[in-house]
């Protein structure tokens, strides 16, 4: 099978792109490439966060990778955490810290509309390729469930009477803003394996 690196340390995030390219493509992580460091995020977009954590990794290594970044945008916060949804509530807090605020922040609000976006960013013999997935949900006043990971507890997809954290991995996937990105990914990696074999 062929294999790819995932720039990313995040055990959740593995779980999730692993099993959406189970049978296709082995993931290998940063960790069984021995990188542990964490790759800063400094910008202030998710496309550029995404490719200086693939860009640092396909550069120190030689190899072809790919990077995430996800961002949750919420309406009534004028579109916060945004691409700062890791440190919410500040430098090495928890997803617990980060849902504990939101929810105090969501408080005063009657409109709880809430999207999910994330980018990948693919580097393949030097080139880059973005990839974009988006859902769209709203927050719910209460957490509820103890799947995935982050703001799961709190985000109600919509079309859906359960948060993210309610669903198993499956359930997930197929509707999420890293699913779907992930699925535009191996598309563009199946007909990439074509075109090289026709080379
Ligand atoms: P990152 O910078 O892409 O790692 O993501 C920023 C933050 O967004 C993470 O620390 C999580 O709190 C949150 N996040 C990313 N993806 C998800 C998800 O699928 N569900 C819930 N929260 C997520």
């Amino acid at each position: 099978m062929k294999k790819i690196v995932f720039a990313t340390n995040n055990a959740h995030k593995l779980q999730e792109v692993r099993y959406a390219l189970k049978g296709i493509y082995e993931i290998i992580s940063l960790k069984e490439i021995g990188f542990t460091d964490d790759i800063p995020e400094p910008y202030e977009t998710l496309e550029e966060n995404a490719l200086t954590k693939s860009k640092t990794i396909a550069e120190k290594f030689m190899i072809n990778c790919f990077a995430d970044d996800t961002g949750l945008e919420v309406d009534a916060l004028n579109g916060a955490p945004g691409v700062y949804s890791a440190r919410y509530a500040g430098k090495n807090c928890s997803f617990q810290d980060n849902v504990n605020k939101l929810l105090y922040e969501m408080q005063a609000h009657k409109n709880r509309k809430a999207k999910f976006r994330t980018v990948i960013s693919l580097i393949i013999n030097k080139k880059e390729y973005q990839f974009e997935g988006e859902v769209k949900g709203h927050i719910a006043t209460d957490k509820t469930g103890t799947e995935g990971f982050g703001y799961d507890p709190v985000f109600i997809p919509n079309g859906y009477p359960i948060s993210f954290a309610e669903m198993d991995l499956e359930e997930k996937n197929k509707i999420s803003h890293r699913g779907l990105a992930v699925k535009k990914l191996v598309e563009f990696l199946k007909n990439t394996s074509l075109k090289e074999k026709d080379a």
